[in-house]
């Protein structure tokens, strides 16, 4: 979709696609600077620079399992008895290649020996300890020549000794066919060295840093967080710390907003309350195009004192849409001055939220460089019947509850959108459809995560 400036009412869909279409072509010229940050603090950023294999992943051909590294070719033919010739621990060097008829005892992480081509788990074992008679005429008996259980040397240099002597051989019975391969990674199956393990754009969570880790690298190139301008409109309001006269109110957009842009992996810059009068809201909506997306809450709707839009355009800004058919958040704006973008969200605490989700979160997504991602739904079950009436596409506090199968959708009962209380106690918004003008119970429904 083109984005072009309807500067209307858009379908909650063609908003959604308005705000996509946006952000794929200014993906470029919105991304921010890189910076090198350590590892850790890299967790939530995004990678401005692929990180590189700088050896095989893994490194050596490595056990999955404790057992046995065997030639799969000893067992081609069901169960076998094997000399167990030596151990290979997790982080030794062992070279000595693995003969016909021999198993080396391996542990989970070790590195496979040559000549060994598969593990046969300690499970499928049996091990034993063999004594043999063996020695050459007219050899001398050393003292301390005596095998016992514990010493693991090859039949061959017990004959290569001019000894006779009873020696113990450690065997192993093997129960089951084995096959090449089996619990074995060969090395480089995961990545061969110089290939691109992360790549740039990636958002950096637990797994990738793990494997940005495991790669050597101790400190991450990433996006420099974008600076997000939230200013909340209105004469009623007060500060947090401030006490509100009788039919004031406080201002808690700036808070949820500022939450969400952290979350989001940008650095909020809270403005000062702009009061309903144009100058003064002019002079902080300049302040806030300073930073690489405006966030507005409040004025926009159709009241006397709505007074955000007009202020905008003053500036020169061109607008993508200038309200969505949807519940809660229908005078939502978006668009853009000098290549800043801005979204002018409604005043009410839940249509703040619902608006950010839906569109402001994409193009914030795309200026820390990681570019939109989609909206997280669920499906779920309805457990009480809904109604309401045709044409918005509405997205109300709800509670998805239970396991992993069959999830129960809960619709918080709410006083509108401007109930905080609801917003707090949902997890999730029940979408509805324009079409429908009920949901029913036991119906599987689509919500949006948040
Ligand atoms: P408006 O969009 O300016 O018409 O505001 C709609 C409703 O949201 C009104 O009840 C406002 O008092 C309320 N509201 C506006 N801004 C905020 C804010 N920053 N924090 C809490 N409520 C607000
Ligand atoms: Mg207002």
């Amino acid at each position: 979709m083109e984005i072009t400036t309807h500067a209307g009412v858009l379908s909650f869909e063609d908003a959604y696609e308005t705000v996509r279409a946006y952000c794929g072509q200014k993906s470029k010229q919105l991304r921010m600077r890189s910076e090198e940050v350590p590892l850790l603090a890299a967790l939530g950023r995004v990678l401005a620079e692929p990180v590189i294999a700088d050896r095989d992943f893994p490194p050596f051909p490595r056990a999955t399992r404790d057992g046995y590294a065997v030639r799969s070719q000893d067992l081609e033919n069901g169960p076998a008895t094997l000399r167990v010739v030596g151990q290979v621990r997790a982080g030794d060097s062992y070279d000595l290649p693995v003969a016909a008829g021999e198993a080396v005892e391996i542990m989970t992480g070790a590195a496979v020996p040559p000549g060994a081509d598969a593990v046969v788990m300690v499970e499928y074992t049996v091990r034993k300890t063999a004594k043999h008679e063996i020695g050459r005429a007219g050899g001398e008996a050393q003292p301390g020549d005596a095998g016992n259980a514990d010493d693991i040397i090859g039949i061959e240099e017990r004959k290569n000794r001019a000894v006779a002597t009873t020696v113990a051989e450690e065997l192993i019975d093997i129960q089951r066919r084995t096959s090449a391969g089996e619990n074995v990674v060969p090395a480089g199956a995961e990545a061969k060295a110089g290939q691109e393990l992360l790549s740039r754009g990636l958002r950096l969570g637990p797994a990738q840093l793990a494997l940005a880790a495991s790669a050597g690298k101790a400190s991450l190139n990433v996006y420099r967080k974008p600076r997000v301008a939230i200013l909340s409109t209105g004469d009623e309001l007060v500060d947090v710390a401030e006490k509100p006269g009788p039919n004031q109110i406080r201002n808690s957009n700036s808070y949820s907003l500022a939450a969400e842009v952290a979350a989001c992996g940008g650095e909020p810059v809270q403005l000062p309350i702009a009061p309903d009068e144009a100058g003064k809201l002019a002079e902080l909506i300049q302040e806030g195009l300073k930073a690489d997306l405006l966030l507005l809450s409040g004025g926009v709707s159709m009241g006397k004192f709505d007074l955000v839009e007009q202020a905008l355009t003053d500036l020169g800004a061109t607008f993508f849409f200038t309200g969505a058919l949807i519940q809660p958040g229908r005078p939502v704006v978006f668009g853009e001055t000098g290549t800043v973008p801005f979204f002018g969200l409604p005043g009410n605490p839940v249509s703040v939220m619902v608006t950010f989700e839906l569109f402001a979160r994409q193009v914030l997504e795309t200026l820390s460089g990681s570019g939109p991602a989609t909206l997280k739904s669920a499906k779920g079950r309805l457990m009480k019947e809904f109604r309401t009436k045709t044409g918005l596409t509405r997205f109300l506090p709800a509670r998805i509850t239970g396991g992993l199968h069959d999830p129960e959708v809960h619709v918080v009962p709410w006083q509108g959108s401007g109930d905080m209380l609801a917003a707090a106690q949902a997890n999730c918004y029940l979408v509805v459809p324009p079409d429908r003008e009920s949901l029913a119970e036991g119906e599987m429904v689509t919500v949006v995560i948040h």
